[in-house]
């Protein structure tokens, strides 16, 4: 296939739909609206990469590092991955706490010694990666907006099980995080499926053939909104157990 990505400047922040470059296939980007709001502090100039057919129309558009460091997706993904994969990919959303560790009953995971990762997780996040999907991790982290941990905290958390999972030979493609409170109407808690669009924007994602594992019906109905296959893990129900089918069936 013919490369045919473009990379440009764009400004991005203040609520405002970022300034564009002046490609002319650039004006019908459908992706645009829903970029991030920034403080004001925030704007600022980003690499975007801009991938279109042969008639001009934008294939996929997405920002290069550190694209995300307004408050609500500070744990972005570092990365433009998708770049030299033309075609799009299929993914495995999963749900953190009841999924890839341990749920602490009406608490939320402070800090890493309250990580503990459930049984057969780092073979099941391994298998998926074998069949070529990648993997994001889509969480609700209330605990943040209600002041028992903040953003640092759970940056620090997940630094740690990255580093734990690189040792196993594991990586994952991406986290994001809803800090919000349940009752502020953000878009981005599940089963709002705000944290998906983010994916869609940062990778090339082929979302009917993805699927959204979790432990929860709000993670399912995410899922759903988001145009996914899902999967919910019965009670007790391990990754492990899963992963087959879903795998499978991608
Ligand atoms: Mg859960
Ligand atoms: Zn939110």
């Amino acid at each position: 296939m013919e490369d045919r990505r473009t990379e440009c400047s764009i400004l991005v922040g203040a609520g405002s739909k970022p300034t564009l470059p002046t490609l002319p296939a650039l004006s019908a980007l459908p992706a645009l609206p829903t970029l991030p709001t920034l403080p004001e502090s925030e704007i600022r100039s980003q690499t975007c990469v801009i991938d279109t057919t042969e008639t001009g129309q934008i294939r996929h558009f997405s920002l290069l590092p550190d694209s995300y460091s307004g408050q609500t997706h500070r744990s972005a993904p570092t990365q433009g991955r998708h770049i030299g994969l033309p075609l799009p990919q299929r993914v495995v959303f999963l749900d953190r706490d009841g999924v890839i560790n341990k749920k602490l009953e009406g608490d939320y995971v402070k800090s890493y010694d309250e990580f503990i990762f459930l049984p057969g997780v780092i073979d099941a996040i391994k298998k998926i990666k074998q069949k070529g999907l990648l993997v994001i991790i889509i969480t609700n982290q209330s605990g943040i907006g209600r002041g028992i941990m903040t953003e640092d905290d759970l940056a620090s958390v997940h630094e740690q099980m990255l580093a734990d999972l690189k040792k196993e030979g594991v990586t994952i493609d991406a986290i994001y995080h809803c800090p919000h409170l349940p009752d502020i109407g953000c878009d981005c808690r599940k089963p709002k499926d705000g944290l998906f669009k983010q994916a869609l924007l940062d990778f090339n994602i082929d979302i009917k053939n993805s699927w959204m594992i979790g432990d929860e019906q709000k993670d399912i109905d995410a899922g759903k909104k988001a145009g996914c296959k899902t999967y919910l893990l019965s009670k007790g129900e391990l990754l492990i157990e899963a992963i087959e089918l879903v795998t499978i069936q991608a």
